[in-house]
């Protein structure tokens, strides 16, 4: 039987290894594990790609986000606007900080928060927006930064998922006041450990943001602010140095794979909308399907692993149960959430075994 790997990290490993095993090799002999070389050059390469004045490399996506919500001085009792239908870190780090996450639902095509309902849920207390680019397409940008403008919010691309998507010409991270993205592993532009960054034109919030991440501190043992150990470590950065060179090439394979599941796929179930001008580095390559659990089944039995983004929705976690909020208000992400499945997706999938995943779909879907 076929054994599938859901993110085919080894194969992409066995490519660059040679490379990666010099850098890593490199930071060894210099002995310098945090700040120095391969960190300064990653930042430079980050900004430049996305094409933001400012590339602060953190520990991890979700580092990224909580540092970007102290830099604007997020207190508790603000509050900041979501989506409830993402990974929990878009929204931990909100409260994380005694602030309220305040959730509005998503659109159908995208899964992406719907920006016309966002205006509704503005208040005295509000202080930012998160739009998150699920699945590796970017949220509805420009219409969101638009109203972040009007009512003097900030807004926080939470780009974890959406590392090389392009909208209306320019990359995921360089659209909003702040992007934020995560090297973790699996992410489109993956390290081996945890890792992150944040883009920002601001000198002054960039300024800061660097102080926060440095345990606050101005100048060495001067510490003005209240801060957190948030770098990203140099053998990290090595290792992303070596796979950023060849990102573009693998953006052009996600493309291509997701598009063509999509052509086999889209008569029988619901598969993504790409809207105009943007492209998506299917971070997850998703379907909608009204028997899930019986293609999961069918599924995992011939070797082939699938995984749910997401199950529950965060305003039903509960940890969130203190919010008190009811689903009916959220007729989008209830919808979605119990039809939505991800199948395998690398850009090393071959198209025999995307054939025999899709024949699976076909035949039980
Ligand atoms: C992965 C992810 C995060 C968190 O990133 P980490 O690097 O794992 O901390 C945040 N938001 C979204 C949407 C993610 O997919």
């Amino acid at each position: 039987m076929k054994e599938i790997r859901f993110i085919d990290l080894k194969s992409q490993y066995l490519d660059y290894k040679e490379e990666i095993n010099r850098a890593i090799q490199t930071v060894l002999d210099s002995t310098t594990f945090i700040h120095g070389k391969e960190v300064e050059k990653l930042e430079k390469s980050l900004a430049q790609y996305v094409g933001t004045g400012h590339c602060i490399s953190a520990s991890s996506g979700t580092d990224a986000l909580l540092l970007s919500l102290m830099a604007i001085g997020i207190k508790p009792g603000d509050e900041v606007i979501t989506t409830p239908f993402t990974f929990i870190a878009s929204a931990s780090v909100i409260a994380m900080l005694g602030a309220v996450p305040v959730f509005v639902d998503i659109e159908e095509e995208t899964y992406n928060i719907n920006p016309g309902l966002i205006e509704k849920k503005i208040s005295e207390k509000t202080k930012a927006i998160i739009p998150v680019s699920l699945y590796g397409q970017c949220a509805e940008l420009d219409q969101i930064q638009d109203i972040g403008n009007r009512y003097n919010i900030f807004v926080i691309e939470d780009a974890c998922q959406s590392f090389g998507a392009e909208y209306n010409g320019r990359k995921s991270g360089a659209i909003t006041d702040i992007g934020c993205t995560s090297f973790f592993p699996s992410k489109p532009l993956g390290c081996y450990g945890d890792g992150g960054a944040i883009f920002v034109n601001n000198d002054e919030l960039a300024y800061k943001i660097r102080c926060l991440m440095n345990h606050g501190q101005t100048e060495r043992y001067n510490h003005k602010l209240l801060g957190i150990n948030g770098r990203l470590d140099a053998i990290q950065a090595a290792i992303l140095n070596v796979k950023l060179k060849y990102f573009e090439k693998e953006v052009e394979s996600r493309i291509r794979i997701g598009s063509r599941y999509t052509s086999l796929l889209s008569e029988k179930v619901i598969t993504p909308i790409i809207k105009k001008g943007r492209t998506s580095v299917y971070a997850q390559y998703s379907i909608r399907v009204n028997n899930r659990e019986k293609v999961i089944k069918e599924l995992n039995q011939k070797g082939i692993p699938t995984a749910v983004h997401y199950p529950i929705p965060l305003y039903g976690q509960e940890v969130f149960n203190y919010l008190g909020i009811s689903p009916e208000d959220f007729p989008v992400t209830e919808k979605v959430c119990h039809e939505i499945m991800s199948l395998p997706m690398s850009p090393y999938l071959s198209v025999e075994d995307q054939d025999y995943i899709v024949k699976e779909i076909l035949d039980n879907a």
